[in-house]
């Protein structure tokens, strides 16, 4: 499969530099602990660039396939005790002895996204939201908003 849209921005191109966000191939320097520009997701969710940390999360910008929309999304990631070196592999690796640690924090980093959307589907009809375990994590997807800044 040909990716025809910006890894940084996921606007359509025919090449680098991209017309949309200036964005030169090779310029995005992620962390070893992030996931890479291109990473798939359960088949669908392309991996883009990270958009912020916050302190349990990183937050990707993300490419949904099938849909053909933007999405934020959020996997979760404790740095305190979560590790991942991915020039070795996407798999996340939890620190011996946080593994009950790891395991209620991911349950309440989902049950808390749940309660959300539960109460938005209400006034939102398209709400996006997918959760899904992969890489030893747990995942969720959110409408892309460029507009809200935290
Ligand atoms: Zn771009």
């Amino acid at each position: 499969m040909k990716f025809d849209r910006c890894i940084y921005c996921f606007e359509p191109i025919s090449g680098y530099p991209c017309p949309s966000c200036g964005y030169e191939d090779g310029a995005y320097m992620p962390l070893a602990c992030w996931l890479l520009p291109g990473t798939i997701l359960k088949g669908r969710y392309v991996i883009g660039r990270v958009l912020r940390e916050e302190p349990c999360e990183l937050v990707y910008l993300g490419w949904d396939t099938l849909r053909k929309q933007k999405v934020e999304l959020h996997e979760y990631y404790p740095k305190e005790y979560l590790q991942r070196d991915i020039t070795a592999s996407e798999d996340t690796v939890c620190l011996p002895g946080k593994e009950a640690v790891f395991e209620s924090g991911l349950q309440q980093f989902f049950e808390r996204v749940r309660l959300y959307y539960q109460c938005m589907s209400r006034v939102d009809e398209d709400v996006n939201t997918e959760f899904f375990l992969r890489n030893g994590t747990g995942y969720y997807t959110k409408a892309y908003s460029p507009e809200i800044k935290k």
